[in-house]
């Protein structure tokens, strides 16, 4: 995004938005995925706050108590999306709660909606399915952009749209392909209709629009399928879409394909595994999901307050001391932070990393941790691998997910000035558009107001 605005390829953007207003950077949550990765912006909470951490997840609580109930495990991916607004808590409204008149184009968050707003409704799951078996998603953002223009006619408020081509695209081709590339352009195009429409309605100068992303990209030439790569290790293991899996002693539950999480269901108590306990259950093939070249690292809860990273660098613990975290390396430094040995709390800890490999990596470490439905532990995959193959269709040649600043890192660009420069959370948006529109700020959220 950034080089296209520079190179001139997206001339709308860079005069109506950049030129009037701010680029800046933020960090999305772990794992930066679609549809956990809306939370922030539209709750103003992270995943683990709303106890979806994954775009795929399980829940051993509930699993155990009932295999095939309705919150056991979930995949967002197929006709379980439907679901996502009912597993989403009643007392985290979304900004489309908070507006009068809001109006939705693609999201799958359309909780609260008044009846008539959600416009895609109808024609998202033939859209959708179409593009994705002829793996052409211009009409989708198309159709993002029709839809987008007849909101404008609304009189609306609020209006979240999605552009699903450029996510897509990356997939199916490569996050800088060419096709790729025009749907950026295509993004553009929409918004200096956008802005002419708004000037015309004389509503431009009223105007916020926020430009960002759920998640970053990048390219993908080799896929280890960790499902796969646990299985084959005696391990009997749950996956989608085969999850009739008989007597699983493991689930693995991919989000972006460059995270996932782990659950060991031997323990039939359905309580996570701390520590040795996880290391000894896992036996041989712990070392062996070190050592393997795709993986970048391994992360899991030590003790109530401290959380593991360990990779082929070695070990660092992740530990909360009072209302802050530390980043203390053990046998080594997995996510290249240093020793950060003065607990930092939640704007200090995203400043000390935000320059770093691994952006923000403390506070998305212990929110994921931070609900019934995380895995024991996570795996991501190093940029350039991925970790999801035996079933993935169309093969993914893009990958996202893990916290790596190519994925953690988006755009945030908005039409304003003078906003509060530090580094910023896709969490910090939700309160931000409340304020900047008059409504009152919603305690109890994972952002700050930036405006
Ligand atoms: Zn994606």
């Amino acid at each position: 995004m950034q080089a296209l605005i520079k190179s001139g390829d997206l001339p709308n953007i860079r005069k109506e938005i950049v030129e009037a207003g701010t680029f800046r950077q933020a960090t999305t949550c772990f794992p930066s995925t679609t549809g956990p990765a809306y939370l922030p912006f539209l709750t103003g909470c992270f995943p683990g706050t709303i106890n979806i951490p994954g775009i795929r997840w399980l829940d051993k609580g509930e699993y155990h108590r009932n295999r095939w109930g309705r919150n056991s495990f979930r995949s967002y991916c197929g006709y379980e999306a439907g679901y996502f607004n009912a597993d989403m808590p009643d007392d985290r409204p979304n900004l489309h709660e908070l507006f009068d008149r809001p109006f939705n184009v693609f999201s799958m968050i359309t909780r609260g909606m008044p009846k008539g707003h959600d416009l895609t409704a109808k024609v998202k799951p033939g859209l959708y399915l179409r593009a994705h078996l002829r793996h052409i998603w211009e009409p989708v953002d198309d159709a993002s952009h029709r839809h987008l223009m007849l909101a404008m006619d609304q009189d609306p408020e609020f209006v979240f749209a999605v552009f699903p081509g450029v996510d897509s695209n990356s997939h199916l081709r490569h996050p800088r392909h060419e096709r790729t590339i025009q749907a950026y352009k295509f993004v553009d195009y929409s918004v200096g209709q956008v802005a002419e429409k708004l000037k015309r309605l004389g509503r431009w100068d009223e105007t916020l629009v926020i430009l960002t992303s759920d998640h970053g990209l990048s390219d993908t030439h080799t896929h280890l399928d960790l499902a796969d790569f646990i299985n084959r290790r005696g391990m009997r293991t749950l996956a989608y879409p085969a999850i009739w899996t008989h007597r699983p002693k493991a689930s693995v539950m991919i989000s972006g394909n460059a995270a996932g999480h782990v659950y060991c269901l031997q323990n039939r108590n359905g309580l996570p595994l701390l520590g040795d306990e996880l290391l000894h259950t896992m036996g041989d093939i712990w070392p062996a999901l070190i050592a393997e070249e795709s993986v970048d690292f391994v992360t899991w809860r030590q003790d109530q307050t401290t959380y593991a990273v360990e990779s082929a660098k070695g070990r660092a613990w992740i530990q909360r001391q009072g209302n802050g975290l530390c980043y203390l390396p053990q046998t080594g430094d997995p996510l290249g932070l240093g020793r950060l040995d003065t607990p930092l709390d939640a704007q200090q800890a995203l400043d000390a990393t935000f320059g770093s490999d691994y952006p923000d990596a403390l506070v998305q470490i212990e929110q994921v941790f931070n609900c019934s439905r995380c895995g024991d532990f996570l795996v991501t995959s190093k940029p350039g691998h991925d970790l999801r193959y035996t079933w993935e269709w169309p093969e993914h040649h893009g990958s996202h997910g893990s916290l790596h600043r190519e994925h953690i890192l988006v755009p945030f660009i908005y039409n304003r000035k003078g906003w509060d420069d530090r580094p910023a959370r896709t969490t910090d948006i939700f309160n931000t558009v409340l304020k900047w529109a008059g409504k009152p700020i919603q305690e109890n959220t994972d952002g700050k107001v930036l405006c």
